[in-house]
């Protein structure tokens, strides 16, 4: 039978899509390359037997802020345990910041920077569903909270400016506001850079950086069980490169780069917008390393041992010096390196007593580094006899992530670089970028607002506009449990 929409992709955009579709009553059927659901959201065991880890994303400051999740009810399908420490930014001599989902707490530990902290974080802490609201989808619609949309816009500029150390006097605090910036894997300061590391660090403070029990495998889970529920289902091994494989539904959602959708539909596009997908471009990329311990970091600063996230890498100098290095095309001596220590929280992802961590660095585009050794000596930086603990490894260059997820050119995990004008421009300017000139084609992934994340959001406003434009559609679904 052939199905009122297909999706192509099953990351977390795609099944959101989906899910959104099948709870219209459509019947929706999943089309997915790789041999099981999920894309950047998958938990395996990578190393040892009883060592299971996230293949890709492991915190998801979204899963409890997303529009999305929270009409879907992801809360009361999964099990979500929050940190008190959302992340830490351990410095040389012991020091470390510490980013407490408590803003005052925070400030109160950052000694004579912590007023200015607070200043610059408190109006966005206090309005992060709106400041949720405006971030999360695309940016070319007048703000439904203009003041609060203000606000954000001039902490994006002092943080994204020259001026960003201007308002305060130690290395601490800087270096926090850089530690999470630097998730953009952009050169600093950059206005889209701080923008997406104010939304990250609102979000620190305000409901925290949860992880889920069983990795970000369970996110799929249940956003699978619930399309099946309701219908849908999903295809594996099935990877689409044209849109004539796929039977003629009334709808096709493509959770891809805008290069595949090029490549998948071809000249059934107009040239005009062929031409505009061919000028997205794709960012730095990122290299994973995955250990297996036989017992928890020994971090120099107790406190982190606490800590779901940390950020190594330095001071907010050296940090931003590195990011430069990797636009160069440089491998960094210093580099960047994002640590999560999920089994501090969720005891099931590893043998009792032992434990994993889930790190990446940053790299150049492309980049066929192994990134194990590089990775082992920033954390020997902060952690020294990390080394004596590593049971097992399992490396992954940036070469290698494009090979595991065609949306992650070049290793590029946030499918499109994040600038400025990719924020606007993703993939083109529109009010509706999800939709394209093709009738009932949509492009669902996050290579459109609001761009990288495990939030679902792209999926879920490239549905609605589907549910709209496609099936005439006007009542928005109902997702709870
Ligand atoms: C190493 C790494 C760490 C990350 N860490 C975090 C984190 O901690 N927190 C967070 O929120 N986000 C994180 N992210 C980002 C997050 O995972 C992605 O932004 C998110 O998964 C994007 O969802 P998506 O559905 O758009 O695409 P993806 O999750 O990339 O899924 C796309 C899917 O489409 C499939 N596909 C592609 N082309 C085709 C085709 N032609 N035919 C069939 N199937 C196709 C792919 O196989 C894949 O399964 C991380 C990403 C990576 C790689």
């Amino acid at each position: 039978m052939t199905p009122d929409a297909v999706v192509v992709g099953s990351g977390p955009n795609g099944l959101a899509a989906a899910v959104t579709l099948a709870r219209a009553g459509l019947s929706v059927r999943v089309y997915e390359a790789a041999s099981e659901p999920g894309g950047g959201a998958r938990t395996a065991e990578l190393t040892l037997p009883g060592f299971r880890h996230d293949v890709c994303s492991a915190v998801h400051p979204m899963a409890l802020a997303s529009p999305f999740f929270r009409a879907f009810g992801l809360e009361r399908r999964i099990e979500l345990r929050v940190p008190e420490l959302s992340y830490a930014h351990p410095l040389d001599g012991g020091r470390a910041g510490l980013g407490w989902r408590d803003l005052h707490r925070t400030a109160d530990e950052l000694g004579r920077d912590g007023r200015a902290y607070a200043r610059l974080l408190a109006p966005l802490v206090a309005y992060d569903d709106e400041v949720t609201e405006f971030t999360g989808s695309t940016l070319v619609r007048a703000p439904r909270h203009p003041l609060v949309a203000a606000r954000f816009g001039l902490a994006a500029l002092e943080q994204g400016s020259p001026a960003w150390n201007a308002r305060f006097r130690d290395e601490v605090a800087p270096a926090m506001l850089t530690g999470v910036a630097a998730h953009a894997i952009r050169p600093m300061p950059g206005l889209a850079t701080a923008g997406a590391g104010l939304v990250l660090t609102m979000h620190a403070h305000a409901r925290g950086w949860p992880i889920p029990v069983g990795g970000s495998g369970a996110i799929v889970g249940a956003l699978v069980d619930d399309l099946v529920a309701h219908g849908g289902e999903v295809v594996t091994d099935a990877a689409i490169d044209d849109l004539g494989a796929l039977p003629r539904a009334r709808a096709v959602l493509l959770d891809v780069t805008p290069r595949a959708l090029a490549r998948i539909a071809g000249r059934r596009l107009p040239d005009r917008y062929r031409r505009a997908l061919g000028r997205f471009r794709y960012g730095n990329a990122a290299a994973k390393v995955d250990f297996a311990l036989s017992g928890p970091v020994p971090w120099a600063s107790a406190a982190l041992a606490e800590a779901g996230t940390l950020h190594l890498g330095g001071t907010r100098d050296e940090i931003a010096a590195g990011e430069r290095e990797v636009a160069r095309g440089r491998h960094p001596a210093s580099p960047y390196v994002l640590v999560s220590q999920p089994s501090i929280l969720d005891p099931t992802r590893a043998p009792e007593g032992q434990h994993t961590l889930w790190t990446y660095t940053h790299v150049p585009a492309g980049s066929t580094l192994d990134p194990t050794e590089a990775v082992t000596r920033q954390i020997e930086r902060f952690a020294p006899g990390f080394r004596d603990l590593v049971l097992a490894a399992s490396a992954r260059s940036a070469a290698e992530m494009q090979a595991d997820n065609a949306n992650y050119i070049g290793g590029d995990i946030a499918s499109g670089a994040p600038t400025m004008l990719q924020l606007v421009r993703r993939p083109v300017v529109s009010p509706d970028p999800w939709r394209t000139p093709l009738r009932g084609l949509y492009l669902a992934s996050a290579s459109t607002p609001p761009g990288p994340g495990v939030h679902g959001l792209a999926g879920w406003h490239a549905a609605r506009s589907a549910l709209r434009h496609t099936f005439g559609v006007t009542v928005e679904p109902n997702l709870a449990p």
